[in-house]
């Protein structure tokens, strides 16, 4: 066994060449070797030999393995974490804040590898992926640099006396991850968790484990405490709802589908948990007349194929005003059908393949309906990709749809990958009506170069964030969260801190 952290550093050197890699992952298997779960500051490997394989969408090869977690493992991960946190809490909010940022130090330096691990595990191009790594440091850097900032207040209330209001952490908070965004997404949740003084048990997505256990690694790297941050591995219906429904958690941060979002919230209220829900969005993007066209086309390409369009704030219905629907089409059609799409490690790949078999199936499904009903009119791609480099990859078509109809799936379903519908408009009064049809309300945004239809769409569409020429971006300083069934809560920004945190107040009567 004492080769394996070697064979580990290799697998991170970045020296992906193919004869080293297999060699690898030949050590790997007769071995037996696997990434661990990280509890209490210790790697902790599956008791009972039950494990979850982690494939390479790009390829369908497994990767590496990860034990499958157990409602015992949950609780010694609570345990370990309700250990940690007395001693955390009373750290001052600057002692945590410096131990966030030397963590944002080292994930920058070592954000090459970090970037090549999630690309394997989660299929994007190494670009983006790079991109989110680079953010989740900015996360860290974002809140360490906030914890110099006064959290209470003093009140004075003459002669009734004084009071004083502190804000304390919530304890053991409870933090469920999906696979599109694991990195950033784990930003979101760990930065303001820690940075307030909670202690949290984190439960990966079963896709994409494996950059999020080792920046749990680093973070304990950089002085964080063993038990305030638990890493538990294993499947939704065991160990998230192992983690939802145990006593000692007092916080539940959920991102991923509603279906999903609804059974956590069943769960949580049955026992008593503060909740947030980062749940799915179907975000509207409206290009009035005056819009540049070269820019609102950049903006929708990026906007809709980023990650092969698995992004809750992507563009997923764009409307675009009757007067220059036509060369926008030509013009977005031009750009679509040019993505080069492949394996996300390849030099010149735009686009990557799906994250997993069940959700290129699902949009396998949506455009097939949209095909048979007549829905709209396929422009460009509608099928998944053949041919040898993408015959065991979950690759779809970059898609362009057009002259669809209000009632298709393609717009009542949130379309959770590279199918963009697009419809023309008469009038901004048509485009916000329709923008708000959708039964999310995440971000929207408007293309134009007017202020008065920039404050219609600001005040009228419902949605958490409203960009105006731009669509996607979503710095640590902007509060991020949605309305209607897009969930609850908000995270990112000054507004996390007091998600994490419940005020308490001294009141001094002289
Ligand atoms: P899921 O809801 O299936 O999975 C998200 C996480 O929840 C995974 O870790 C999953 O575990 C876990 N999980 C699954 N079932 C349960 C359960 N019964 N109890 C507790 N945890 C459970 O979402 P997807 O993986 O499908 O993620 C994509 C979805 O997330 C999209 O709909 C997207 O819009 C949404 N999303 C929303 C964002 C937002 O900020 N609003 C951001 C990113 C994505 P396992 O992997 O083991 O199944």
């Amino acid at each position: 066994m004492e080769n394996l952290p070697a064979a580990r550093t290799l697998i991170l050197s970045g020296i992906y060449q193919n004869t080293i890699y297999r060699t690898i992952r030949k050590i790997k298997k007769d071995r037996g070797w696997a990434m661990e779960m990280r509890i209490g500051g210790k790697e902790v490997s599956s008791p009972d030999d039950a494990w979850i394989e982690v494939k390479n969408p790009a390829t369908g090869e497994v990767i590496d393995r990860v034990p499958a977690g157990s409602d015992g493992d949950v609780a010694d991960a609570v345990d370990a974490a309700g250990a940690a946190f007395e001693s955390w809490k009373k750290k001052g909010m600057r002692e945590r804040g410096i131990i966030l940022f030397h963590a944002a130090e080292k994930v920058r330096e070592r954000h090459r590898d970090l970037a090549r691990l999630l690309t394997l595990e989660q299929g994007k191009p190494l670009r983006e992926a790079i991109d989110e790594v680079r953010g989740y440091a900015n996360i860290l850097e974002y809140y360490a640099g906030i914890s110099a900032q006064p959290t209470g207040d003093a009140i004075r209330l003459g002669a009734a006396g004084d009071a004083l209001v502190v804000r304390e952490p919530l304890g053991v908070c409870g933090a469920i991850i999906p696979w599109n965004m694991p990195v950033l997404i784990m930003g979101w949740k760990t930065g303001p968790a820690l940075l307030t003084g909670n202690t949290m048990v984190l439960k990966p997505a079963s896709t994409t484990p494996l950059t999020n256990l080792h920046l749990a690694g680093i973070l304990e790297e950089a002085g964080l405490p063993p038990g305030v941050l638990n890493i538990v591995t294993g499947s939704g219906g065991v160990v998230g709802e192992a983690l939802v429904k145990h006593p000692e958690v007092k916080k539940i941060s959920f991102t991923g589908n509603c279906t999903t979002g609804r059974r956590i919230r069943e769960l949580a209220s049955a026992h008593d948990k503060d909740l947030a829900l980062e749940l799915g969005g179907s975000d509207p993007m409206i290009v009035m007349d005056d819009a540049d066209i070269d820019k609102a086309v950049g903006g929708a390409l990026r906007g809709r194929f980023y990650n092969a369009g698995q992004v809750c704030t992507a563009v997923k219905r764009l409307y675009v005003h009757d007067k220059i629907a036509g060369e926008f089409m030509q013009k977005l059609k031009a750009r679509i059908s040019a993505l080069n799409v492949g394996n996300g490690l390849g030099p010149k790949t735009d686009m990557g393949p799906l994250n997993n078999a069940e959700q290129r199936e699902r949009i396998v499904q949506i455009v097939d309906t949209t095909r048979e009903r007549g829905d709209g009119t396929i422009l460009t791609g509608g099928g998944v990709l053949r041919g040898k480099a993408y015959e065991s990859g979950y690759f779809y078509h970059p898609t362009l749809v057009t002259d669809v109809a209000p009632e298709s799936c393609l717009v009542t379903e949130e379309l959770f990958g590279p199918v963009l519908p697009m419809m023309a408009v008469p009038d901004l009064d048509t485009a916000i009506s329709m923008a708000n049809t959708s039964r999310y309300g995440l971000g929207a945004s408007v293309w134009t170069k007017n202020i008065h239809t920039t404050k219609r769409v600001f005040d009228e569409v419902q949605a958490g964030i409203i960009w105006v020429n731009r669509h996607l971006t979503v710095p640590p300083e902007v509060p991020f969260g949605g309305v209607r069934e897009s969930g609850i809560g908000r995270e990112n920004g000054y507004h996390a801190v007091d998600q994490y945190s419940r005020t308490k107040t001294l009141f001094l009567g002289w």
